[in-house]
């Protein structure tokens, strides 16, 4: 863990589950990072309170507003993230939030494919492009050789689910919505890696394994913990480099096929 040595790091859905411990085991570092942006939806309302506990103990906790589905805050918080960092950009960004239900092929609706993808595929698209001048700067204030999650980096949480080729899971259920929107997310993973690749920012689809959370428990009751996936992720996290940028791969870096 200790060759994950990022400045700024910020984490899309930080108010429970995998976004949570993300936040909190960066905080716990012995070399934490200066800045955490840990975003949410609704700072104010009762779903943030654990996370609003952890800052309390945590100065380099920064809570913001942040919906996936709403441009206007992802730019809003790009703009306090500018303010922060005064110039030195962003090293990380990890975008964690996504939504899954629990459809069959037979009862997928529209409407759910719709706003799962809109959450899962568009509001990472979105959260990337707007964030894309802040880790231009970081990349090119960076001393760091090659790509790094220490210098440049975005990390989508994606899922095995949406492997076409091992398809996780199935038996235990379609989640139809979900499958195809990480599928998604993996290409388009992948296409940010090309195009940023000149920039020297690093892109990985990650999958977090299967992992006791409110999403994770919808198949039932998922082997890993929060704090096993977490460690492992941040372990992994510490030594990607452009060998691994346009790839997917698992909490333990070992490569998923798409
Ligand atoms: P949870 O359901 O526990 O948490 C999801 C988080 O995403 C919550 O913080 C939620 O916020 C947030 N979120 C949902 N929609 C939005 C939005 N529009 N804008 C901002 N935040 C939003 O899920 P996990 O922690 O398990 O999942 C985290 C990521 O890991 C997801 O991308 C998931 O697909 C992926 N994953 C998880 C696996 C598992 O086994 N747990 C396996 C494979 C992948 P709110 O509280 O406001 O709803």
């Amino acid at each position: 863990m200790e060759q994950l040595n990022p400045h700024s790091v910020l984490v899309t859905g930080s108010n429970r589950g995998l976004g949570l411990e993300l936040v909190r085991q960066l905080a716990k570092k012995s070399n934490p990072p200066k800045w955490i942006f840990a975003t949410c939806r609704d700072p104010a309302g009762p779903r943030a309170q654990d996370l609003k506990n952890l800052a309390a103990e945590h100065p380099q906790i920064v809570i913001m507003a942040l919906d996936a589905d709403d441009p206007s805050s992802v730019k809003a918080a790009a703009a306090k993230v500018t303010e922060c960092v005064k110039g030195a950009g962003l090293n990380l960004l990890i975008n964690n939030a996504g939504i899954a239900n629990g459809s069959t092929l037979e009862t997928e609706t529209p409407e759910s494919m719709a706003e799962t993808y809109r959450t899962n595929v568009i509001g990472p698209m979105i959260v990337v492009q707007v964030f894309i001048p802040l880790l231009r700067k970081a990349a090119k204030g960076s001393s760091l050789k090659g790509m790094s999650c220490s210098k440049a980096a975005i990390v989508n949480i994606s899922s095995e689910g949406g492997s076409i080729t091992n398809v996780l899971e199935w038996q235990r259920g379609h989640i139809i919505a979900y499958r195809c929107s990480k599928c998604a997310l993996n290409m388009l993973s992948k296409c940010q890696s090309l195009h940023l690749a000149k920039d020297e920012i690093l892109c990985v689809a990650l999958h977090p394994g299967w992992v006791r959370t409110d999403m994770g428990n919808l198949l039932g009751t998922a082997p890993m913990t929060l704090e096993q996936s977490l460690r492992a992720i941040l372990n992994t996290l510490g030594h990607l480099s452009e060998k691994n940028t346009g790839t997917f791969i698992n909490w333990e870096g070992n490569l998923v096929p798409l």
